[in-house]
Order: structure tokens, then C-alpha cells, then sequence
């Protein structure tokens, strides 16, 4: 393994519609076609009933900001401070990733707040699914930011 770079996930045959899906711009989860539960991640069998009748579809890559862990320490690939964030996938489970487009601190991850999947591609191969802040919340940030920027000139010039 090289360093610098962040651990590579080896595709297997269960995880391959996966990494297909990302590699297409699309976060694919599995169906239970018995019990209907959706599940993550990837194997051939329902988690909840054990059926093997399952199926592939693509989610809609929105979630909330289920809990992180902002780590401090330099490991490959990774510039500290970084945040190991786990999301609420919509269609219900959850995902270990990393939010990207903002600030890795606990002011920027507000707990349950809107966040959607963001590709990052890796190499040929693999393409990450990270997550960044929905853009329903970046406008809010945006639009607060603004707010508090145009009181800092009303009170600097008086107006
Ligand atoms: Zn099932």
C-alpha cells in the first residue's frame, strides 16, 4: 500500500453493483423483495429475514448527519483536523463517510442536518460516496453569514 493515500476498498462480487453505482453517479442499496427492508451494506442475503430474494436500486443519495467523530491525528490520505461522519440514508440505513464541502469542525456539523451524497473519484475504479451539506442548509449558512456580515458594516459605518 502506498502511503498518502487513503485505504483503497477492494471490490468483491457482493460489493461490485456498488462500486458500479458510484462509479455511474449512483449511491445503490439493496431491497429485500420478502420482508421489504432495506440494508447496507452490500451482501447477497436479507439481513433481517435472510432471504435471498433481493434487488438493487439506486437511493436518492440524501440523508442527515446521524453522528462523527473529528479526529486530530494525520492518517494517510487525510489532512487533520477530518470528521468520520455516519449518515441517516433517507431509505433508512445508515453509512460510514466523510462530509467534504465545509468546514471540518463541530460548528459545521450540526446533528441531523440535511447532508447529500457528493462523488469523489478515486481512480478508474473507485469512486467514494461522500457526503456534503444539502444545499437548502448551505444557502441558510450563506444566508446567515450575510445577515451577520451586513450588521458588522451597519455598526462599522454606522448605517
Ligand atoms: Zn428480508
Amino acid at each position: 500500500m502506498s502511503e498518502g493515500r487513503r485505504a483503497r476498498p477492494q471490490p468483491t462480487p457482493e460489493t461490485q453493483h456498488f462500486w458500479d453505482g458510484t462509479r455511474a453517479g449512483e449511491l445503490r442499496l439493496q431491497r429485500c423483495n420478502a420482508c421489504r427492508k432495506v440494508y447496507f451494506p452490500p451482501r447477497p442475503f436479507c439481513p433481517a429475514c435472510a432471504a435471498r430474494d433481493v434487488s438493487v436500486f439506486a437511493a436518492s443519495g440524501k440523508g442527515r448527519l446521524y453522528s462523527y467523530v473529528i479526529h486530530h491525528r494525520p492518517v494517510p490520505g487525510f489532512t487533520p483536523p477530518y470528521a468520520i461522519a455516519v449518515v441517516e440514508l433517507e431509505e433508512g440505513p445508515r453509512m460510514m463517510t466523510n462530509i467534504t464541502d465545509c468546514p471540518q469542525t463541530p460548528e459545521a456539523f450540526e446533528l441531523d442536518m440535511p447532508v447529500e451524497v457528493a462523488f469523489e473519484k478515486l481512480d478508474d475504479e473507485i469512486t467514494l460516496p461522500l457526503f456534503r451539506p444539502a444545499r437548502e442548509t448551505t444557502t441558510r449558512l450563506a444566508a446567515s453569514l450575510t445577515a451577520r456580515e451586513e450588521q458588522v458594516l451597519r455598526t462599522r459605518y454606522g448605517r
